[in-house]
């Protein structure tokens, strides 16, 4: 017999046994499913301290810490559950009126612990940062004109050039040798490293097709290197709001228009990265609030919904930007749909005979 002392007090013992079994210590977020019949890839299951249970939100269910042993070593028998629970957690049973011990047996290996998120890939190359000058330099060269009208044509100025850092190049793997790139038709690629918080060094670089003719791809990346975030470093520098947006051009853009801090996840394949990032901040220098703007379509929704379920798992206050004014299916397109009717460009200098602009915002 287990005496309803000995079940309250078991039952109370949901932490330990989450700890001691599952690897789960910190019940105030959301944790994977401890079932090991649901492969839960986020974190979707609560502690709750006021019946000692947990429900996880993807498969539905929910467990005191008999049934959750039960689940975890296939025992079906109750007084066996609160035996296995008993042993687990150190708790000495006030049981039993003379009969034996009767011992079970684990089905599963005791299973390792597993962390909220994965720990991130080590993304990123050598540092291209010279080679990133010498593309800045050549968008301002007699013959790269292509380069700076192009990214005019984006809505980004002189200005934005030499902010960011962005170049021109004909042969990305001058750039990071493992650019496997082959573009017939390019005219060349705008050049958008990743540059540290130093803004000295780049361990890696982006290029963006420019085209008279047919694209294969509008963007490519060096081959077989992880992408890190684009400017991954401002999830850990105490930020009040940082802007996440799904393209470079787009965070650029975007920067542009609301003046705040912008990242990039340089394609909706590096959402899950952002938090595999940030869970490995320390809570003070992550930002405070993130505001999520992917584009607005089926693939940008789905990252958004991704990263905001992330988000509310690690508590980082978040909001989400689309709709953008004026139907603009991406903040880039926001920023080019605004020209003449919210900005203008104006020239503002010249340098080495090569006149420069700026953005003029219009009352
Ligand atoms: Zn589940």
């Amino acid at each position: 017999m287990i005496s309803e002392q000995d079940r309250d007090a078991l039952r109370a013992s949901m932490p330990e046994l989450l700890a001691a079994r599952c690897g789960i210590h910190d019940l105030r977020r959301s944790f994977r499913c401890p079932s090991p019949a649901h492969d839960d890839r986020d974190p979707s299951a609560h502690y709750y301290p006021n019946d000692h249970s947990v429900h996880c939100f993807g498969c539905g269910r929910t467990w005191d810490v008999f049934s959750l042993i039960g689940e975890l070593d296939g025992i079906d028998n109750f007084a066996d559950q609160a035996r296995a629970v008993a042993d687990i957690v150190g708790y000495h049973l006030g049981e039993e009126d003379g009969q034996a011990r009767r011992p079970y047996r684990r089905r599963y290996e005791k299973r390792k612990p597993r962390p909220l998120f994965d720990e991130p890939r080590v993304a990123g190359g050598d540092d291209c940062a010279d080679a990133c000058d010498h593309a800045f330099e050549a968008l301002y060269e007699a013959g790269n004109e292509v380069g700076r009208r192009y990214l005019r044509w984006r809505g980004l100025d002189d200005q934005d050039i030499m902010a960011h850092g962005l170049g021109f190049t004909r042969v990305p793997k001058d750039i990071m040798p493992a650019f496997k790139v082959w573009e017939p038709e390019a005219l060349g690629f705008v050049t958008i490293p990743f540059w540290d918080a130093t803004y000295e060094h780049a361990s890696y670089c982006m290029v963006r097709t420019i085209s008279r003719g047919k694209v294969r791809n509008k963007e490519w990346r060096p081959a077989g290197i992880a992408t890190p975030l684009w400017c991954e470093w401002k999830l850990s520098a105490s930020l009040d709001v940082l802007y996440v947006a799904e393209g470079l051009i787009d965070a650029i853009a975007l920067q542009k228009i609301v003046g705040g801090d912008v990242m990039a996840l340089g394609g909706v394949s590096n959402a899950k990265r952002l938090a595999q990032v940030l869970y490995r901040v320390p809570v003070e220098a992550r930002p405070r609030t993130m505001v999520v703007c992917m584009d607005e379509d089926d693939e940008g929704r789905k990252a958004s919904d991704r990263i905001c379920a992330d988000l509310d798992a690690l508590k980082v206050a978040h909001a989400v930007m689309p709709p953008y004014p004026g139907g603009a299916k991406d903040a880039d397109e926001w920023l080019m749909n605004g020209r003449d009717s919210d900005w203008t460009y104006e020239a503002y200098g010249e340098a080495a005979g090569i006149r420069l602009y700026r953005t003029r915002w219009l009352a």
